[in-house]
């Protein structure tokens, strides 16, 4: 019985997992997510990561002008005021840093220091979160995160290429997602060529708030098929 094992290890589930996390959506609008089953463990050790990333991003300067999201950002500019302690984690080792409108004007703002490792975690829970929806199996092999927002202007042509190459696979109007404003995801299975064509690997295309592009690459070991 699947719906009796957590999608994250394969144990005996206990508990449910939305998928993004309940805080990234408005309140009463939980039919624009879905969950999974997860045991306890593989529930509670993402929460204080969801609550990262959701801050992380929505008080992000590129989300400041958009009145859909709200909801999200006065929370979580509330949650970095209510504790002086997030706010530090969150707020890490601040400098200054121009923002850029794509209307050319700009206004001064701070860039932090970003925990890459929570930002891991949050995704790699996210991928076998999805993989599991889609596939209705555990994933057992290890998860490759591309984080596209995080790209640096000056990175190495080839991490420019990669980048670009899996940017490709993106397709907002064709993708999965009641609410593309909060999350939407294409599902791409990449085959071998040459017969007898097998599965390469699975790219996850993931978008949350229409803005923060994160592509997880799920690639099957000769051992797990
Ligand atoms: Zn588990």
């Amino acid at each position: 019985m699947r719906d009796e094992i957590c999608y994250y290890c394969g144990e005996k589930s206990s508990t449910k997992e939305h998928i993004p996390p309940e805080c990234f959506f408005p309140k009463g609008r939980k039919v624009e997510l879905f969950t999974v089953p997860a045991c306890e463990k593989h529930n509670n050790a993402k929460s204080k990561d969801d609550e990262y990333v959701k801050v992380l991003l929505t008080t992000s300067a590129d989300l400041m002008l958009r009145k859909d999201l709200s909801y999200v950002i006065d929370k979580s500019e509330r949650a970095l005021e209510r504790s002086p302690a997030f706010k530090a984690t969150v707020l890490d080792d601040p400098e200054p840093a121009l923002v850029i409108f794509p209307c050319g004007t700009s206004i001064p703002s701070t860039s932090h220091k970003i925990d890459i490792s929570r930002l891991l975690n949050f995704f790699n829970s996210f991928a076998r979160g999805l993989f599991y929806h889609h596939e209705e199996k555990v994933w057992k092999g290890s998860v490759e995160v591309a984080l596209h927002f995080l790209l640096r202007p000056d990175a190495e042509e080839e991490d420019q290429l990669m980048n670009d190459e899996l940017l490709e696979h993106y397709d907002r109007a064709n993708s999965h997602g009641l609410n593309k404003n909060v999350f939407y995801y294409n599902f791409v299975t990449v085959f071998d060529d040459a017969p007898p064509s097998k599965i390469l690997m699975y790219i996850l295309c993931v978008c949350l708030f229409d803005k923060f592009k994160v592509s997880l690459i799920l690639a099957p070991g000769p051992d797990l098929y």
